[in-house]
């Protein structure tokens, strides 16, 4: 009960009050939870700002996993002695200064925090020596006292211990010493790739674990993916103006043996994009043996003008200005890339033993109460391709340029209908038939429906599992003869961390030795997926994406990958009830009219488009 005389105005003072400035060390420790969440996280830093100072040795030694200690040395440009407090200070970068730097950052770091962050929740030394200076300088994180003069001959050695020895309730977080080292060194991997001209020694609890020498892409693609990958794989070179994707992708006829490599970099920057990886998925579509994985290391370049590279703390995702044009051209490059070299060697194309009925769970998924309405559709998805189009696919982009130009759903004339039309009609109306084993064709009372058999499925899954996960969790399937399969060892160790997880998810993947696993239950609705690649991308994703919180974040990206498993592939042959049954359950799904990577799903060609196309006036 608020008393009649209570001064309202009290309680601005009061709240105003109680605003107050955090301190320094506790806001770098709230920013620390961000872009320091694992050793690994802090080494992926502590490489960047070696590359941004010109270094091409980094010497890295790690101790329990990079937890107790790390220790990285590089013979970049070092820093002045006056700057060494700086550099560790919050927002304090050397790389931009004004708005205008960071729409052009050419730097793998712009955000100052880094450092900050570090010594927020570890104790750290920077010794560092600039370049033609007469000595070395160390500083320690939180000292009060100023730089001391040290034994360096060049660059710059950080070291950083007892991470989180300071906040024991981030560092229970932590896993076994072993999955922590798996992800320093899957980090420096993708900083390995990114740059081969930089030599790299990686030593663990003494032990020298990995050697780089300065050498050319595809020496360095070779010594960290493996001669398997590389002796079988296809070179991808594609240009559009002032983008270039060049790489190497793994031969789809020989996934087998090959490591699961899966490497997307954009302006030298590894990245995990669903945008990029759904291009060359797509790309591999027609050619992949069921649910195989692409391996590929592919370097995308353009402007810096037309991605932003600061939508993640840890600038592992980008937003591109213009995605649905990078998702041609990137799919585009590698299916060239992959025709190509199909004449020489003859790549196994679905074919008729691979027709598989849709997966019968499809047809049991929750219904929604949204109704698909007609707008919204993309366009950009026709529009002709920045260059090198085949004449057919040209004519293709032409035409549906002109039947789409007018996009509102038009109701037919009266009497034009055609009598076959079924009572009732449902919106997304009847299937008449399948096209190049890829779209479904309908009619509905606007005209034809045409559905992405693949994307639109991609998206009843995907409802359904974020539907099962809201209530409780995903129901499982147990194998009858589980999927044993060998493992990189930081799958194995994913799996024994996660293990809860990955039961909430429908899936029970145990440990058979430090290199073996085996699946023995996945999610009911993915039971005729391909066990070992579902597994292994499940597991990719909460190794990339781990720890709770993170994990939150990115779960509907989990679950869409999973969907993308289950999902019809092009060239499934349907039946009519089939793809009817699939049109009646789009309607059900929330949001089916664009599938999960943002592609539409279908599009209405009204009467009157057709009309115009074939310039019949009425
Ligand atoms: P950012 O990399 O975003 O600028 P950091 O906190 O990672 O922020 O680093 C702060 C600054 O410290 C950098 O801008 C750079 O000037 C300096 N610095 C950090 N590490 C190194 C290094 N290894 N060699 C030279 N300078 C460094
Ligand atoms: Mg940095």
């Amino acid at each position: 009960m608020i008393p009649e005389d209570y001064n309202f105005r009290m309680i601005e003072v009061e709240f105003s009050r109680a605003i107050r400035l955090l301190p320094d060390p506790l806001i770098n420790q709230i920013a620390a939870g961000e872009v320091v969440e694992r050793p690994a996280s802090v080494l992926k830093e502590l490489l960047e700002n070696a590359l941004d100072a010109g270094a091409s040795a980094i010497d890295i030694r790690l101790d329990a996993g990079g937890v107790k200690k790390m220790r990285i040395a590089d013979d970049g440009h070092g820093i002045a002695r006056d700057e060494l407090a700086m550099a560790l200070a919050r927002h304090a970068t050397s790389k931009i200064a004004s708005l205008a730097d960071l729409e052009n950052v050419a730097s793998l770091g712009f955000r100052g925090e880094a450092l900050a962050s570090i010594a927020s929740v570890a104790q750290v030394t920077l010794t560092s020596r600039l370049r033609d200076a007469e000595s070395a300088f160390a500083l320690d994180g939180g000292a009060v006292e100023s730089p001391r003069p040290a034994a360096l001959a060049r660059g710059t050695v950080i070291e950083v211990d007892e991470l989180f020895g300071n906040v024991p309730a981030r560092r229970k977080f932590l896993k076994s010493e072993a999955t922590e080292f798996a992800h320093c060194s899957e980090a420096l991997r993708r900083i390995a790739l990114s740059c081969p001209e930089v030599g790299f020694t990686l030593t663990h609890n003494g032990r020298v674990v990995q050697h780089l020498k300065a050498e050319s892409l595809p020496a360095r693609v070779a010594h960290v993916l493996g001669e398997d990958f590389t002796s079988g794989a296809r070179v991808v070179d594609a240009l559009a103006g002032p983008i270039v994707l060049t790489g190497l992708i793994g031969n789809p006829a020989d996934a087998r043996g090959s490591r699961d490599a899966q490497y997307f970099f954009v302006n030298g920057r590894y990245v995990r994009d669903k945008v990029l990886q759904h291009a060359v998925r797509a790309a591999y579509a027609d050619v992949l043996h069921g649910d195989r994985h692409p391996s590929y290391a592919l370097f995308l370049s353009l402007p810096p003008a037309g991605v932003d590279v600061n939508v993640h703390p840890a600038k592992i995702e980008v937003r591109f200005r213009e995605s649905q044009g990078i998702h041609q051209f990137v799919m585009r490059a590698v299916a060239a890339a992959l025709a190509a070299s199909a004449a020489d060697a003859p790549v196994p194309m679905a074919s008729a033993s691979n027709v598989t009925p849709l997966p019968a769970g499809l047809a049991a998924t929750g219904v929604g109460d949204t109704r698909i309405s007609a707008g919204g559709m993309p366009q950009s998805l026709f529009r002709p391709a920045p260059t090198g189009q085949p004449q057919s696919q040209a004519a293709y982009f032409a035409l549906f340029s002109a039947a789409s130009s007018q996009r509102v759903m038009e109701a037919p004339a009266p009497g034009y209908m055609p009598a076959a039309l079924p009572a009732g009609d449902a919106p997304l109306g009847q299937a008449l038939a399948q096209l190049h084993g890829i779209y479904i064709l309908a009619q509905n009372q606007a005209g034809l429906v045409v559905v992405d058999m693949h994307a639109a499925h991609e998206r009843i899954l995907y409802e359904a599992f974020k539907r099962d996960l809201d209530t409780k969790r995903i129901a499982a399937q147990p194998l009858l003869i589980p999927v044993a399969f060998n493992a990189e060892r930081i799958e194995v160790a994913t799996a024994a961390d996660y293990a809860e997880t990955l039961g909430t998810l429908g899936f029970e993947i145990t440990p058979l030795s430090d290199t073996s696993l085996a699946v023995r239950a996945v999610p009911a609705l993915l039971k005729d997926a391909d066990a070992r690649a579902l597994a292994r991308d499940v597991l990719r994703e909460l190794q990339d994406f781990g720890s709770g919180e993170v994990l939150t974040r990115h779960r509907d990206e989990l679950l869409s990958t999973m969907a993308c498993h289950a999902a019809v592939r092009a060239n499934r042959r349907l039946s009519l009830p089939e793809m009817d049954a699939l049109l009646r359950q789009m309607e059900d799904t929330e949001k089916s009219g664009q599938c999960n990577h943002g592609r539409p799903t279908w599009y209405q060609f009204g009467l009157s488009d057709l009309d115009r196309l074939f310039m019949r006036g009425r």
